[in-house]
């Protein structure tokens, strides 16, 4: 006995001894410099990382609605086929999001908005500049969106013409080229909904049922045999069903009707009544995860990602109520997103990874 008291009391002096001495070299400047090098260069993009194995993913860039959420960011799902980058839509705080990931902004290819509600491109402004500034882009950042995608992307570019100026005048052409500054907006046609089709990848927009916000679409990417859809906001669709037929993974927006019916409540309570009437209006134009399994179901897709929550959980007790029903109707294969949630496809494979970026 007195022998394990001598080695514990031996033990804790050692760890005692380090942690003055870490103590200690941490308030030196060469340390101090040394870390903050280690940190820089494991946040930084790097050129030379080995390509990852060919496949279709897509991640949570933002898994919250407009509700307020401390540790998620509004709609947005990074699409990576292969190389080749999309991002689905850019609502608050989804661009720091994919910063946080070290995102190489220069492979992104164009920015897809669902619609155009201030949750899925208010971070427009932001992922300019993060495709702009040292990216070596050729051409203006594409915007592909419902009919008056024009209106908003000019509306940013007035916004943020005065700093695409002071921008270029302080770091030149070379870091901030003006010629590429701004947005190239691409309205879609209904009569034209491929847009893009170049034999690996085809990526097609479909119209959902969001009123009164007409039109409102959905997304779909093929990509070598692999297949995903994202539904941006709608209520239960057949279209939905139709658009996702077979495919390996459906992201789904979320809302509990149920949860929205205690808030509503609980703002009665308080005499709150136009957040109540918001609470209320709100359950005219959304999916609850029981339908959104329901969709995934009559669908046959293999795997379901409910995002875009409403009300987004802040723990299991939410999680739970968020999802109450959902095991009846579809018992496994789904997967409730945090920012973060990375689904792979890999090519050549049946195989749906579920992890985190
Ligand atoms: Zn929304
Ligand atoms: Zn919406």
């Amino acid at each position: 006995m007195e022998r394990i008291k001598g080695i514990f009391l031996k033990l804790t002096a050692i760890a005692a001894v380090f942690f003055v001495a870490g103590f200690a070299a941490i308030q030196l400047e060469s340390v101090q410099d040394w870390m903050l090098l280690r940190i820089f260069s494991s946040t930084t993009v790097d050129s030379g990382a080995l390509a990852e194995p060919d496949a279709l993913s897509a991640s949570v860039c933002g898994s919250r609605s407009p509700l307020p959420d401390p540790n998620r960011a509004e709609a947005c799902v990074l699409v990576e086929a292969g190389e080749r980058l999309f991002v689905v839509d850019v609502g608050d705080g989804s661009v720091a999001r994919l910063r946080q990931w070290t995102t190489p902004f220069n492979k992104i290819e164009a920015v897809l908005l669902t619609h155009l509600h201030s949750d899925h491109i208010s971070d427009l402004g932001d992922m300019h500049l993060a495709t702009w500034v040292l990216q070596d882009r050729v051409a203006k950042l594409p915007v592909y969106g419902p009919v008056g995608v024009e209106q908003v992307t000019a509306g940013f570019e007035m916004a943020f013409g005065i700093d695409y100026g002071l921008r270029n005048a302080h770091h030149g052409d070379s870091i901030a080229p003006l010629n590429v500054a701004g947005y190239d907006p691409r309205p879609i046609d209904n009569e034209a909904l491929t847009l893009i089709d170049d034999g690996d990848l085809k990526v097609s927009a479909f119209l959902v049922d969001h009123p009164p916000i007409v039109p409102a679409y959905g997304y779909r990417f093929d990509y070598k045999g692999r297949s995903l859809v994202i539904s941006g906001d709608t209520n239960k669709s057949q279209a939905m069903v139709d658009n996702s037929r077979g495919v390996d993974v459906l992201f789904h927006e979320a809302q509990s009707n149920g949860m929205l019916d205690i808030m509503i409540a609980a703002s009665q309570a308080i005499s709150e009544n136009k957040r109540a009437q918001l609470f209320e209006d709100i359950q005219t134009y959304h999916t609850t995860p029981v339908e959104a399994a329901e969709v995934a179901n009559e669908a046959g897709v293999k795997h379901l990602v409910f995002y875009h929550l409403t009300p987004s959980p802040r723990n299991s007790v939410m999680a739970d109520r968020l999802l109450r029903g959902v095991k009846d109707v579809r018992p496994d294969n789904w997967t409730l997103s945090v920012d973060g949630t990375k689904v792979t496809l890999p090519i050549g494979s049946d195989e749906i990874v579920i992890g985190m970026h």
